[in-house]
């Protein structure tokens, strides 16, 4: 048994099939600058790693490409033993607030919402009508990254707008990287066995977010009608006064579409350092770069606004938990984190948070008044598991 499960970008088609009971990772792979005149394809199966070099015209092409590498190189999609397709959707809107299987219906619904995440559900789209007409014996099931957080209270949901304004353009926090913090949220509470929890989930990634999630249901998190909002990003702002886009347009002169790419794709840690990788901002950093240092302590100093509003919100915590590329593998930030919550009595244990490992674990000592935890994110098996409940 296994599932399928695409990630389709504006230029790239990222894909795992995976086994949902397990959680193997049977074969991957993505079709990179669909588009472009240098287009490249690889797939992985087992010890096994085939790369193509070569214009990949659009997703159709490119998926098509991707169809027939399992048949060449396997595992065979044919015979049988995919149970779903399950496709990753960055915006379901106020219509889905769990899994949905793939009707026109439903496919008209995801082009609808569009305009709330013109930089996702249009390549997504794509995604699914190629996958739907390739594979069409076969179950597809949307994921999207929105469902989790639509139990979210209306005082956390609610913007203070113009209510008919609000209304009329579907304006709230919609939040994203719902599929990670649920996933990530259950497995903590798995891990410290206990569905009694107050818990603060940190997605750090090339995008951030983060969620208060208080027994297994999400109550707060830090992207909002778009993942614009909240931490500092790879490319992104986060939170920044609304009023600075007036500033830019009256005097600066800058268009919407310059505003939008300076806030989503020029800001954040690219925007204060040059670059948008964490590895890279620690190396300018250890290397005396005054901007760089600065950017950390801003990434930091964010995300412990949070932790301090959500503790409020919540009224208590018992675990923070690190997911994603910078929260599973940069232990100098989790400990920058930490150190400015030890008046709290956040007590990181520096041996255990220095180990490279794989493995959930929690990385405060016993003595500290909120576990620390390190956890992998696994949307790609998260998205699975999603799609089997519906088949
Ligand atoms: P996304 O899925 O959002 O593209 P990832 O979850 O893969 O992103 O995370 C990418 C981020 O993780 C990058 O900023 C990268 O620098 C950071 N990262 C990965 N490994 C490390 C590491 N060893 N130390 C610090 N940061 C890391």
């Amino acid at each position: 048994m296994s599932v399928l499960v695409i990630n389709s970008g504006s230029s790239s088609i990222k894909y795992q099939l995976v086994n949902p009971e397990t959680g193997e990772a049977i074969a991957s792979g993505l079709v990179e600058r669909i588009g472009e005149e240098s287009g490249h394809v690889e797939h992985h199966f087992g010890e096994v790693t085939r790369e193509l070099n070569g214009p990949v015209p659009d997703h159709g092409a490119g998926l098509e490409t991707v169809l027939g590498l399992f048949a060449e190189v396997g595992p065979s999609l044919t015979d049988g033993s995919i149970s779903a397709v399950g496709h990753r959707v960055v915006q379901g809107g106020k219509y889905f607030d769990g899994p949905a299987l793939i009707t026109d219906e439903v496919q008209a619904r995801i082009e609808q919402l569009c305009p709330l995440a013109p930089l996702h559900n249009p390549a997504h789209l794509k995604g699914i009508i190629v996958a739907r007409r390739l594979l069409p014996d076969v179950p597809h099931v949307a994921v999207f990254d929105t469902a989790f957080f639509q139990s979210l209270p209306g005082e956390a949901a609610t913007y203070a707008l113009d209510r008919a304004v609000a209304e009329k353009y579907e304006i709230r926090r919609y939040g994203a990287h719902g599929t990670s913090h649920q996933y990530v949220s259950g497995k903590v509470s798995e891990l410290l066995e206990r569905d009694d929890l107050k818990q603060i989930v940190l997605h750090l990634g090339n995008g951030a977010s983060a969620s208060a999630v208080v027994n297994g249901k999400a109550v707060e998190t830090s992207m909002g009608l778009t993942p614009l909002e909240g931490l500092v990003m790879g490319g992104r702002t986060g939170d920044i006064d609304p009023a600075v886009v007036f500033h830019l347009s009256r005097v600066a002169g800058m268009s919407i579409d310059q505003i939008d790419n300076l806030f989503n794709r020029q800001s954040g840690l690219k925007g204060l350092t040059g670059e948008n990788d964490m590895r890279a901002v620690w190396d300018m950093a250890e290397a005396g770069d005054a901007n760089a240092i600065e950017a950390l302590e801003v990434y930091a100093h964010r995300i412990v606004k949070y932790i301090g509003s959500y503790t409020a919100i919540m009224g208590g915590l018992d675990a923070i938990t690190f997911t994603a590329g910078a929260g599973e593998n940069d232990n100098k930030l989790r400990a920058m984190v930490a150190e400015r919550l030890a008046p709290f009595g956040v007590k990181l244990d520096a041996e255990i948070n220095a180990v490279r490992s794989k493995e959930p674990r929690v990385i405060s000592t016993a003595d500290s008044s909120v576990k620390l935890i390190v956890l992998p994110t696994n949307e790609e098996l998260a998205i699975a598991r999603q799609a089997m409940t519906l088949v």
